[in-house]
């Protein structure tokens, strides 16, 4: 119910253009398919996955001669559903994490995103859940982004290791490891810088904070968490690429999910880059984190 609160904005612009395009037709032609891809672009699901779907539907109205307008919600649904990547375990993922102790999770992605948000909104999950979480501030680049996370540590009452702005965001990484363990700690969320300066210095600066932290812990991170807003539809297409030729990303949390119409980015982004959407972002409290359940997710989309 959360969730379908949480996407108000979405399904209802999503189903009511749906309606449109079929308004007045019985089966599914070229004017409707035509339609439906404008509804697709606009509920930014990507020019690509557009294409793709829009191949699939033509292809079902090739072979079975004839679709209802009526039977299209339905396959569209099964087509979108078959888009989300799904994680290794084939189930949606959890916050239950892997038998590794500690986990460490690096958080990446633009300023203004909410970054610092769904770390807090993590640490309160993970905590709630009995886990020991620490957080990393290594987020030197601005004095805000330490305060910001600061102000999440005390929120959530977990320790936090940081150090000066200016500082080296690797050495506050491997400090932030090296303190978990110390601490014998379950859980590690560190933050990175969100400049998105140029490519080779995002990956030269990323590619150290990794390197420092398996000094440490071999394996670190063992999870990259890439944060992007949903409401900035195409421009969360854009970090995404440069993200992801930046370091190897491993998993999605799509925030401002409560504040848009652009629900839809979340299967584009899912299907362009095949990495799973662990975590979506609906709203600015600390509850509003949801664990991304892709049929529920297509459910309420479509509800
Ligand atoms: P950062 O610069 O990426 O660390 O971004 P912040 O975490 O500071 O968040 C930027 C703004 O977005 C803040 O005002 C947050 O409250 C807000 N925000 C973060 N996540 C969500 C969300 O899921 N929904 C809404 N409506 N606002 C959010």
């Amino acid at each position: 119910e959360n969730l379908d609160k949480g996407l108000e904005k979405s399904k209802t612009s999503f189903m009511s253009k749906m309606s449109k395009a079929v308004a007045g037709k019985s089966k599914v032609d070229e004017e409707v398919l035509d339609d439906l891809e404008d509804v697709l672009i606009s509920s930014d699901l990507g020019v690509a996955t557009t294409i793709k779907v829009i191949n699939r539907i033509e292809e079902r109205v090739a072979r079975d001669k004839y679709l209802g307008t009526e039977e299209l919600n339905k396959i569209l649904r099964e087509e979108i559903a078959g888009l989300l990547s799904e994680t290794e375990t084939g189930e949606a993922a959890n916050i239950q994490l892997p038998d590794v102790k500690p986990y460490v999770i690096m958080v990446v992605g633009v300023n203004g995103v909410g970054k610092t948000t769904t770390i807090g909104k993590l640490a309160h999950q993970f905590k709630s859940a009995g886990k020991k979480v620490v957080l990393g501030a290594a987020d030197t680049f601005r004095a805000a982004a330490i305060d910001q996370l600061q102000i999440w540590a005390d929120r959530t009452d977990v320790p936090i290791v940081r150090q000066k702005m200016g500082s080296d965001p690797a050495s506050v990484a491997f400090d932030t490891v090296q303190s978990a363990v110390k601490q014998d700690a379950d859980v590690v969320l560190i933050d990175t810088a969100g400049r998105l300066h140029n490519k080779v210095n995002l990956m030269n600066e990323l590619s150290k904070v990794k390197r420092v932290m398996q000094k440490v812990i071999p394996n670190a991170p063992h999870e990259v968490l890439l944060v992007l807003d949903g409401s900035t539809g195409q421009n969360a297409f854009e970090q995404a690429k440069q993200f992801t030729a930046a370091t190897e990303v491993t998993s999605l949390a799509v925030t401002k999910l409560d504040g848009t119409a652009k629900g839809g980015v979340v299967i584009g982004i899912s299907d362009q880059f095949q990495i799973p959407v662990k975590y979506i972002g609906v709203g600015e409290g600390i509850e509003d984190l949801q664990v991304f359940n892709k049929y529920e997710f297509v459910d309420s989309f479509f509800k």
